[in-house]
């Protein structure tokens, strides 16, 4: 995700002016201008990042500033601030509630990732418990039923669309009729994009809302689209009733600032992020801790959400939590994260929630899982005692002659493996005292 760049080049921004002995105007100034470049690099839009600039400015009078106040915290606040700020316009203008029928409208160009980005918000609900719905309105681009239909067949969900029917209108209302009176509660409506915005889209939306009367209109964008979000978003915000955005695609190579200061424009909030192909490539957003991953402060309400939901009793096993928090790790506590780790799906998803921490050794995907199931099948091969370990001293020449032959792969690999455990054991380290918090009071300043 490119947006990382922009959070690396935040950070060090932030860290050259902590380095900085004193920090007077011209530090102010350099910080805030390297944040502005960097922002403004990611297509966030002038006038925003000039008014974040000034906003700054006016909050941070270092001349009033009584001696011995924390400068720095001070300005990284209020830069976090800023930051919230303009990626937060407020609540959605609806929020649908399990067990209620709710009908929820999606829009957006052609290739956006609109019918894939519905599949992602079916599924995400369901998981929750949620029986959500499928309606193909859209009857403009061929094989657009057939890609719904696959994608709701793989997740097990209810479906309806037609492959004679040309009117998006009656395909509609009978989708929706129909999951009614079969009390689904989350009923999503895909209709037509088209490449450009045109006429015929818009009214056909318009027209597809009347007759569905949708509480909620989602529209989807490509983050890939840079400055030109800007126009697009208030473009269909201003054909359709848009209660919030979800901005698809930020795993790619697109820079992302365009889009999210188009939906800072349009004043409609960001709920979800398409970060995939797939189904389970979407995250919630949430503008505090998606900024605090920005300025390299990690995300412990994504993780912990990752972590829930694999392990959905986490909650009930306070021992692993407690133990990250004194900063124990054996290598028992290791397996355990990597067997999690496989179960959770793309490794990378995970640490780029940590606070700037690489918990997972580099590499594609596939490699990792690899590497890690190779070290799962050393570590099987190891006696309870090795395992509940802290000193790794225990693990002799011998053993790990041991443990190589036990687990048919070579002694450097073993080795590898254990210098692998040393460098997970610095990091956890660092987590040692680390109060993580409850996702009701995520307050990363
Ligand atoms: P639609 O025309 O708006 O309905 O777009 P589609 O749902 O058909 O998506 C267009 C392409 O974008 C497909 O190849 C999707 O797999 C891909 N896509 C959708 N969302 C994401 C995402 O979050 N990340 C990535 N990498 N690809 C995505």
């Amino acid at each position: 995700m490119v947006l990382a760049e922009l959070g690396g080049s935040i950070s060090r921004a932030l860290q050259q002016m902590s380095n900085a002995t004193v920090i007077d105007e011209k530090v102010l100034n350099e910080c805030l201008n390297e944040i502005t470049r960097a922002l403004l690099q990611s297509d966030v839009q002038f006038k925003l990042v000039r008014d974040m600039q000034t906003n700054i400015k006016k909050i941070v009078n270092l001349d009033d500033l009584a001696a011995g106040h924390n400068k720095r915290k001070i300005i990284q606040h209020a830069i976090f601030n800023e930051l919230c700020k303009m990626l937060d316009p407020g609540k959605p203008s609806f929020t649908p509630k399990k067990g209620k029928p709710s009908v929820v409208m999606f829009v957006g160009l052609q290739g956006s990732g609109k019918t894939t980005t519905c599949t992602k918000y079916a599924y995400y609900h369901q998981k929750k418990g949620w029986k959500p719905a499928l309606v193909c309105a859209d009857t403009f681009r061929a094989g657009a039923f057939d890609q719904l239909k696959q994608n709701a067949t793989k997740a097990k969900i209810p479906f309806y669309g037609s492959y004679m029917e040309s009117d998006p209108v009656k395909i509609a209302v009978e989708g929706v009729e129909t999951f009614k009176k079969e009390n689904c509660d989350l009923i999503i409506v895909d209709t037509s994009g088209r490449h450009k915005q045109e006429a015929a889209l818009f009214e056909e939306m318009r027209q597809v809302a009347e007759a569905t009367k949708p509480d909620l209109v989602i529209f989807v964008m490509d983050s890939s689209i840079g400055q030109a979000a800007f126009d697009q978003a208030q473009a269909f915000k201003q054909s359709a009733a848009v209660g919030a955005v979800i901005v698809t695609k930020m795993d790619g190579h697109a820079k992302g600032g365009g889009a999210l200061s188009a939906v800072a424009a349009t004043k409609s909030p960001v709920i979800f992020i398409g970060t995939g192909e797939h189904m389970d490539e979407f995250e919630v957003f949430d503008v505090k801790p998606f900024v605090s991953r920005l300025l390299g402060m990690g995300d412990w309400s994504g993780f912990m959400d990752k972590i829930q939901e694999v392990v959905p009793k986490l909650d009930n096993q306070p021992e692993l939590l407690q133990k990250l928090s004194e900063g124990t790790f054996t290598l028992r506590i290791m397996y355990e994260q990597f067997q999690n780790l496989l179960q959770m799906g793309p490794l990378s998803q995970l640490t780029s929630m940590l606070p700037g921490a690489d918990l997972m050794p580099k590499g594609n995907d596939k490699e990792s899982q690899a590497k890690i199931k190779r070290y799962m099948t050393m570590m099987d091969s190891m006696t309870n005692e090795e395992l509940d370990s802290t000193n790794t001293k225990l693990i002799t020449e011998s053993r790990i002659v041991r443990i190589a032959r036990g687990s048919g792969r070579l002694v450097r690999e073993v080795m590898e493996m254990l210098e692998e455990y040393k460098r997970l054991t610095k990091i956890w380290s660092k987590m040692k005292g680390l109060k993580i918090p409850k996702k009701t009071d995520m307050s990363p300043l």
